[in-house]
Order: C-alpha cells, then structure tokens, then sequence
C-alpha cells in the first residue's frame, strides 16, 4: 500500500514488544505526521519476552552461537547462516546509534553493553569441530578478531568458573570474540516508547486487548479492542495493522482472515533460568559461554553460562530449560493452543509433530526434569556450582512456526516468519529465533514489503539511509564494510574498548 503524507494515514501496532518500538520509530522518522496507535494488553511495555529476565539478551552475533555454523557432509562448516546473522546485527546496531545520537536514547550503557562471547566445548569430536569453525570463521573479516585455545591456562583465565574442578585428562577448547554485546532489550523498548509517547499524533494504550480485526469494503480495517480495566469495548478503524504481539500474533493473524494465514500453525516452547543469587560467583564471571546442543534439542535450547548487565547491575545466568505449555504468551491462557487448531492447519500441525518426534522426546526429558538434573546440567559448564547459589525463574515463552509443506506436509520453523496481506494493508510477524537482535532488518522487511513505493521513494530512501547507513547491502558484503560500521556504532553505543 501507498502511505499518503497529504491523509495522515492510521496505523495501529498490536503489542508494545521491541518489534512495534522499532516499526513505529521508523514510520515516525519517515513520516512525521504519521498518526499511530498502539494496543498492549498488559499494563505497560515490555512485559513479555522483550523483558530482559523472559530473554537471553545476547546480541546475536554468530560468534559464540554454535547452531549457526553447521558441519556439513562433507565436513565443512558452514557458515553462511553466520555470515547474515552477524550483518542483521550490525543493521540493528547502526539503527540504535542513529536513536542515541538523535538524543532519543539517552544511555547507551542501560541497553547495550560489551560483554565477550565464547564457545565451549569439550571431547576430541567436539573440539575438531571448534578449530575447523574457528578456521573458517576468521578467515571472514566479520570474525576476524575471533580467538581460539585450547591451553587450559588460557581457558582459566577466559572464564575460571567453567574451568575450575575439570578433569586434566579431557580435551578442551573454546574460542573468543571480544567484541560480543549483552542486550538490555526491555529497557531499549521501554526508552523506545517513551519518546514515542512524547511525539504528537502518537498513542499508547496499555491493559487494552485486541480481539478482532475485519477488513472493510473501503480497504481499511475494523479493530475490536477491549479495554481490561474497564471491560468496555472500544471500534477503531486503521489503515495499516502491525501484528507484533509476539506468541499472540497468531491467533491475531487467524482473525484476520487473509488468506497468506492459511495453513500457518504454531507450537509453544517455554523457558526456565537457574538465576544465580552469590554475588561472589557471579562477580568472578565476565563473559558468554555457549556450548554444543544435545542431540534432538531444538537450536534455542543451546546451554549458556551468561553474565548479564541489567538495571546496571551484573548478573548470571544459566539455561534455558525448555518446558511445555499450552499458551503463547507467558501471561496467557491454557486454551490459546487448542484455540489456535484450525481445519487449514490441522494436518501441517500434525505432519510437523510427526516429523519432529526428537523433539518430543526432548521435551518430555526436559519437562520432567528434577532440582537435581537441572543442577547437573549446570555443572557441565559449572562444575563446583552448589545448588543453594542458585534460584529458578521462568523465562518468556516462544511460538515455534508451524507451516505448509509441500513435501512434508508441514514443517516446524525456528526462525521468524513475516506473514503480509498481498495488499500490504497487514503485517504480522510470527516465531522468535533469532529474535530481538534482528529487530531493525525484519522491520525494514515490512516497510519494503508493505510499503514498497515509499519504500523506494527518494525521500525515503535518503532518511533511511541516514538511519541505516548500510541499508541493503548484501549480506557478503558487510565482510567488506564491518570495520567502519563497527568503529561508528561502536563509538556512539560505547562499545569500543
Ligand atoms: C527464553 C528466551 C530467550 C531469548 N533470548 C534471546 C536472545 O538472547 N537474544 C535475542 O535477540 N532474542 C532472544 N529471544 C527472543 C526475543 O525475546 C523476542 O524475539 C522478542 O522479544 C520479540 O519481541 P516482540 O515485540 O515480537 O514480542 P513481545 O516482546 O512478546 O511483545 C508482544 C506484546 O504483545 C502483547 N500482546 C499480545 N497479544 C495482544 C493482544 N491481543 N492485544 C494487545 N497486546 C497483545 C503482549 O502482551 C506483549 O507485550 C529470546 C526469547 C525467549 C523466550
């Protein structure tokens, strides 16, 4: 669809997560005049997985994250998943400094800090596989300050909690990108909108559900929301819809009844931390360390020993574990996957679920799950932890994408899919891998493919590029561009060390 400047078009977002934040922060620049509205059911921002506890914050870059890196076959390691996860990053990243530099976001350090990445592993498979990566990936100048050892001195000193108390007769090895960030992505959203809130012909309303959307005969479509304090019931009408209610896009999607949605499904995967509660061991960690996930897993399940800087405070934590639920959103309801069976996704939901029974079992070892086994986990890359140190907390939840398959019938996803109406009048985006890092390129996707004549306007295309100095370039070519976009953004964000 065409954004008019002349009509002041409306445009509602569903859900205050850092998805709406940064759509509607992009629309705002491109348009000023713009009139926004945006609906959150809880009673303010952030509260679902954008919430620094409900994710890992790490700023998926590819460098520690071994499921980006698959050997292949023929035992090369590809790295081509790597090589574009890292570019969305640097795109997200140039979009946050053009934000502090407008003034926008004051503190670069309450979102964004430097905190290094690391890959551990352990065994002689595992540690052939570490070095063949490690080979591959630096010889790309996007991972070209990556470091690799397998001196256990060295290691020690990387990060002594995971080395302590380790057998001397194993092998070890692990690598090391300095340059790694630790995101604070619900205070980056919550900052978000509140510069949002202070902009003319901006709206944000919080404990207001959305319950329908119906498209009208003049193109423009009906919303039913419901407002959760007062029960009253609230018609609004928009010309541009933005589903970003994270595990409740789906059913949102459902209700619209464009015909892009059919056959779309979804299965819910829950997350828990050990959250660490000894100042004295979380001090004695600096770092992210990501190691190898068990056959069956699914790739988010990767383990990770992470420090985390939230509130300005140093923290730790270990995980995730995953569980089982029926809701799509951490304060959701049991009803919302049995609700969300429909007949177009019924048999790719099955022929998924048939197609993953690794990951069933995975779950159900997972799900039941003992104090005990959750602290053996923990002391694989842990091993003097005591469990006392140590306290459960639930993370967010995600809604894996369940769609059609021509081959297969249906197929579960891990990345995130954008579903938009043919006539770009709706936009809603489902699954969460890799998730908050890659906000910035997977909104830019909707303003190109929903408003692609603005899109590729002059007037738009000169403000974007002052947003996203490296907007468009292909993903090989950050290869070529990453030393000057990272001493720009590392500069502004304060990252350079
Ligand atoms: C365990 C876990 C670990 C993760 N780790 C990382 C990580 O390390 N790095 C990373 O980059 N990403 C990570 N992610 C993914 C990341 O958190 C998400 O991709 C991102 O936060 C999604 O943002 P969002 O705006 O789409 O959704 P959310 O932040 O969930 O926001 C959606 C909002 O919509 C609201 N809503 C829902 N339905 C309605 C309705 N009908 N009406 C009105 N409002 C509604 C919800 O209340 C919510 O506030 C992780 C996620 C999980 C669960």
């Amino acid at each position: 669809m065409l954004l008019s400047e002349n009509k002041n078009p409306e445009v509602v977002l569903i859900g205050a997560g850092i998805m709406s934040a940064t759509l509607a922060l992009f629309l705002k620049e491109l348009m000023p005049g713009i009139s926004l509205t945006i609906f959150e059911r809880l009673n303010k921002p952030a509260e679902e997985s954008s919430d620094a506890w409900n994710n890992a914050g790490t700023g998926h870059s590819a460098f520690c994250e071994l499921n980006y890196s698959p050997e292949k076959e023929d035992g090369n390691i590809d790295i081509s998943k790597a090589i574009k996860i890292a570019a969305q990053f640097e795109i997200s990243k140039q979009f946050w400094a053009y934000l502090v530099q407008q003034q926008y976001l004051s503190s670069p350090k309450s979102f964004i800090n430097h905190v290094p990445h690391l890959s551990f592993v352990w065994g002689d498979k595992n540690v052939a596989y570490l070095k063949k990566r490690f080979e591959a990936m630096s010889a790309n100048k996007l991972f070209s300050s990556m470091q690799y050892s397998e001196d256990t001195d060295q290691l020690k000193n990387w990060m002594p909690l995971v080395m302590q108390g380790r057998d001397a007769g194993e092998k070890y090895a692990a690598t090391r990108m300095d340059i790694g960030t630790d995101v604070n992505f619900g205070s980056l959203t919550d900052t978000m909108f509140a510069h949002l809130e202070n902009s003319e012909s901006v709206k944000i309303y919080c404990n207001h559900e959305v319950r329908d959307l119906e498209k009208q005969d003049d193109g423009t479509w009906k919303i039913t929301v419901k407002n959760l304090v007062t029960s009253d019931s609230i018609i609004t009408k928009a010309d541009f819809i933005f589903i970003g209610a994270g595990g409740g896009s789906l059913p949102l999607l459902q209700k619209s009844d464009i015909k892009e949605a059919a056959g779309y499904g979804g299965f819910p995967i829950s997350g828990q931390w050990l959250r660490c509660t000894n100042e004295n061991i979380i001090q004695q960690h600096a770092v992210k360390v990501y190691g190898k996930a068990s056959v069956g897993s699914p790739p988010m399940s990767v383990p990770h020993l992470d420090t985390r800087i939230i509130d300005g405070k140093k923290e730790l934590l270990f995980g995730p574990f995953a569980g089982f639920s029926t809701k799509f959103l951490k304060n959701g309801s049991y009803f919302d996957l049995p609700k969300s069976i429909e007949w177009h996704n019924m048999f790719p939901i099955l022929a998924a679920g048939w197609h993953n029974l690794p990951l069933t079992k995975y779950l159900i070892q997972q799900v039941t799950q003992t104090p005990q086994d959750r602290l053996h986990a923990l002391k694989e890359y842990f091993p003097n932890a005591k469990m006392e140190d140590w306290e459960l907390v639930i993370a967010g939840q995600r809604v894996q994408v369940i769609k059609k398959d021509e081959k297969d019938g249906g197929v579960l996803e891990f990345g995130t899919e954008l579903v938009c109406a043919a006539d770009g009048s709706l936009a809603a985006l489902l699954g969460a891998s890799p998730g908050a890092s890659t906000a910035v390129p997977v909104m830019i996707s909707v303003l190109k493919k929903c408003f692609g004549q603005n899109f590729n306007s002059d007037d738009w295309q000169v403000k974007l590029k002052e947003m996203v100095p490296t907007l468009e370039k292909p993903w090989a070519e950050y290869e070529l561009l990453c030393q000057e976009i990272r001493e720009w953004t590392g500069d502004v964000l304060e990252l350079n060390m």
